[in-house]
């Protein structure tokens, strides 16, 4: 796997201290919730949910919601699918969602209407990358880790036709793994 890589962006131990800063932001604003709800995007957002959210130490709920808005390739569809048949109930609860990427906004700005469509009373969000670009749509992320330039790259989630999630760092691949 490491081999399919041309270089690293991010690196292990670049993201861990990291987070460490976001999640004593998430702690303190989101101290007075008695229960703050989390919902991560699956499946992009899991290794960034699970090293994220050990780092807080608040009481949370987790929900994931599966998402579909990449379809196989490196350009992103603009098209946001929910698959699960039975959305989280959400009624009332301040969100915190989770991505992987902030890419055209599309995604997070789907998922948050679908969140207050559903009730929820506050949605913020956070992500691990922003990609430094102009998006079709007015999004920024509440939180976010690192701002990265305007190319595909894979790892701590993040996959190429569906591999390379367990990089522990985000990379771009080698040109000659990609199958246009
Ligand atoms: P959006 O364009 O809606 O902001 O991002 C949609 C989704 O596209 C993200 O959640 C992520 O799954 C995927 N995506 C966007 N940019 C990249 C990238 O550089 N690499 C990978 N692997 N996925 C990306
Ligand atoms: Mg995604």
């Amino acid at each position: 796997m490491h081999e399919d890589i041309e270089k690293v962006l991010i690196a292990e131990e670049v993201i861990e201290k990291r987070l460490d800063l976001i999640a004593e932001k998430i702690r303190i604003d989101f101290a007075n919730q008695e229960s703050l709800q989390v919902v991560a995007i699956l499946k992009g957002a899991l290794v960034f949910m699970a090293d994220l959210l050990r780092r807080v130490p608040l009481k949370l709920e987790i929900e994931c919601l599966n998402v579909a808005s990449y379809h196989g390739g490196t350009e992103s569809s603009g098209v946001v699918d929910f698959l699960d048949a039975k959305l989280p109930d959400v009624k009332g609860r301040s969100i915190l969602l989770l991505d992987d990427i902030l890419d055209t906004g599309r995604t997070l700005e789907a998922v948050s209407k679908k969140l207050i469509d559903l009730g929820a009373a506050d949605v913020k969000t956070c992500v691990l990358l922003t990609k430094d670009k102009e998006r079709p749509v007015a999004v920024e992320a509440d939180y976010s880790a690192f701002e990265i330039g305007d190319e595909f790259v894979v790892g701590y989630g993040l996959d190429y036709d569906g591999k390379y999630r367990n990089l522990p760092y985000v990379g771009v691949l080698k040109p000659s793994e990609i199958n246009l």
